[in-house]
């Protein structure tokens, strides 16, 4: 731009310079007519020669106005149009051409406006880039999708597709983001290519049309990065389901080869749900929603394959906006309960502590377990309120047992979303000052994954928890991908193993090898270890074989109301057994 800048308003060039001489000029003319005029009229004495001479001084004064007029006009015409193309350019039009034509300081300023203007235009198509497009895959991202779709009738049909990887998590926590990262990459391209059949410029048609952002529906198939690992394609025009199907079982095909990055052969899947435009719905949150739940149920019925949204699909969804409706009221209306499950010490079956397990008194469907609605309570925010929910019930609950002369220690189970909150440590110490509880009578039982997705922020909690006095136990050990390492970064006090593997213990030798190494190897680093899912009395045997600490089963007791644990374990032991195994049979 300096150098640019050099050429504009030097010598003759420079507005005060050609302004100076203008009036130099001029002024020197009018001078010298003036004084010939007066000269001749004067020496004549003649008044006509007079009037003349005054007329003629008047005209060149006209004359020089008119030319000045001319002049300045050439001058003030570059600021008129660089004027319009800053209007121009505020009004949003930043292409607006500047032409200003001038070796004048106004052309040196067009040039330095021009300059500007490229400078935003390469801003605004880097926010452009950065707000539309993911920084990985370089697929339009989720606003696109969202812009895309606002005007679902543009599409005139189609079919919208969730795509969500199976197994990728794992892969992530095991490698590494940088590794998770290229196979996103990878993953994406291969979708593009053999899944959609789209070339590689394909990826820079999926942004045509796409200002701020689509101004006209796309005419192709377009990818979308959603978050994480879930991509959308988008299928505009007349499709029929099977037509989607197909496509759905090409983008499934493309992912089946094992990718090979950083020298490691990673095999992960996709689980997809299609769902119709204009057939299923016309309206795009029903739609992504309806697509979304036909992913879900593809994942639960076996992943690596498709399914298309369907009527039945719909009453399901349908029942989980009620839920979800309900949920939202169910702490306020006091339906959430808890019910205790004993922990029995292997060596003399005496109890050793209850797990809270919460449950929801539904006004109209009665008494929900767990499963039914906690996933719910996670994608509404709602799990912080039910789990405090649940320690204050506890909490009140122990205040009763005590008083009533019956002592034991509480677990609570924390989903990992709420244990890797930050402030979770500080939170539930505060709640239990609050409530009047000591941290030592209750344990923390969070799962292995809690580990593989940030060990230093749980690592941290952890301290922090174990610091103030809490047990932390590691629930259902075993089912995740766990890196054993990492997990045992984690300072726990004790192992809960899963009853996937407890379950053959007594039938299968490699599953009594595979519990029997985990039970060695947290007797090693210290830690109890509990078994969980105990039904029949062989698995009891093989565990005490095995020199496990503590069980937790159907076969010694059932999660039951607190009042019920009162009166079932405030009994003599021996009556106590009998009484829960009659219960059972
Ligand atoms: P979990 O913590 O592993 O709890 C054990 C689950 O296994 C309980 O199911 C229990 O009823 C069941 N169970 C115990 N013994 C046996 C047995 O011998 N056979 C069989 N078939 N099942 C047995 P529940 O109550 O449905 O809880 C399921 C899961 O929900 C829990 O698994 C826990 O992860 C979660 N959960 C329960 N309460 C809470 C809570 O208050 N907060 C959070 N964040 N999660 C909770
Ligand atoms: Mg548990
Ligand atoms: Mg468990």
């Amino acid at each position: 731009l300096g150098d640019n800048q050099s050429q504009f308003g030097q010598g003759l060039n420079s507005l005060r310079v050609r302004f100076t001489l203008m009036v130099a000029v001029l002024g020197t003319l009018i001078a010298a007519i003036a004084a010939l005029w007066f000269s001749l009229g004067i020496q004549s004495q003649n008044p006509v020669l007079l009037w003349l001479s005054t007329a003629g001084l008047l005209t060149s004064i006209m004359a020089a106005a008119g030319l000045t007029y001319v002049m300045t006009g050439n001058l003030t015409r570059p600021i008129e149009s660089l004027r319009a193309s800053t209007e121009a350019i505020a009004r949003g039009d930043l292409d607006a051409p500047v032409s200003v034509e001038c070796n004048c300081e106004v052309g040196g300023l067009a040039d330095s406006f021009k300059a500007m203007v490229a400078r935003l235009n390469a801003n605004v198509s880097r926010i452009h880039t950065l707000a539309y497009e993911d920084g990985i895959t370089g697929l339009p991202n989720r606003t696109v999708l969202d812009d895309v779709l606002s005007d679902v009738g543009r599409l005139r049909g189609g079919g919208i597709l969730f795509i969500d990887l199976d197994r990728f998590k794992q892969v992530n926590d095991l490698f590494g983001h940088q590794v998770g990262d290229n196979l996103l990459r990878r993953a994406a391209q291969r979708m593009l290519g053999q899944g959609l059949g789209m070339g590689e410029e394909a990826l820079r048609t999926c942004f045509s049309g796409i200002g701020p952002v689509a101004e006209q529906a796309p005419d192709g198939r377009m990818l979308f990065r959603f978050a994480g690992d879930e991509f959308v394609a988008l299928v505009p025009g007349p499709v029929s389901g099977g037509e989607l199907c197909d496509i759905a079982g090409r983008l499934i095909d493309s992912l089946r080869a094992p990718f090979l990055i950083d020298g490691q052969k990673l095999e992960i899947g996709c689980s997809i749900g299609i769902a119709r435009i204009g057939v299923d719905s016309d309206d795009a949150s029903e739609l992504s929603k309806f697509a979304d739940q036909a992913m879900y149920e593809a994942k639960r019925s076996g992943r690596n394959r498709y399914v298309l949204f369907n009527e039945e699909l719909r009453a399901a969804v349908h029942d989980r906006s009620e839920l979800e409706r309900d949920l939202s009221q169910a702490v306020d209306n006091g339906e959430i309960r808890v019910h205790y499950q004993p922990k029995f010490s292997i060596e003399d079956e005496t109890i050793a502590g209850v797990e809270a397990l919460v449950r929801w008194q539904h006004p109209t469907r009665g008494l929900l377990g767990p499963g039914t609605f906690l996933d719910i309570a996670e994608a509404k925010g709602l799990l912080d309120k039910i789990g405090r929910e649940v320690f204050r019930l506890s909490a009140v609950q122990l205040h009763h047992w005590r008083s009533s002369g019956f002592d034991t220690r509480i677990a609570i189970n924390v989903c990992p979303s709420q244990f890797l909150n930050p402030a979770f440590a500080a939170n539930i110490l505060s709640f239990a000052r609050e409530l009047g509880v000591e941290p030592r009578d209750f344990v923390l039982e969070i799962t292995e994954t809690v580990a593989m997705s940030d060990s230093l922020a749980a690592d941290d909690q952890v301290r922090r928890l174990k610091e103030a006095g809490f047990g932390i136990a590691i629930d259902d050990f075993g089912i995740g991908y766990s890196n054993l390492s990492q997990l045992y970064k984690l300072k726990f006090d004790s192992l809960k193993i899963d009853k996937s593997l407890i379950d053959n213990i007594d039938t299968d030798v490699e599953a009594r090898r595979i519990v029997a190494f985990s039970i060695g190897m947290a007797h090693d680093l210290g830690q109890t270890v509990v078994a969980e899912g105990i039904e029949r009395r062989q698995q009891l045997d093989v565990l005490a074989a095995l020199h496990c600490d503590y069980i937790q089963g159907f076969l010694l007791g059932r999660p039951m109301p607190g009042d019920a644990v009162q009166a079932a374990f405030a009994q003599p032991r021996d009556f106590r057994r009998q009484k829960l195994i009659a219960s059972i049979a």
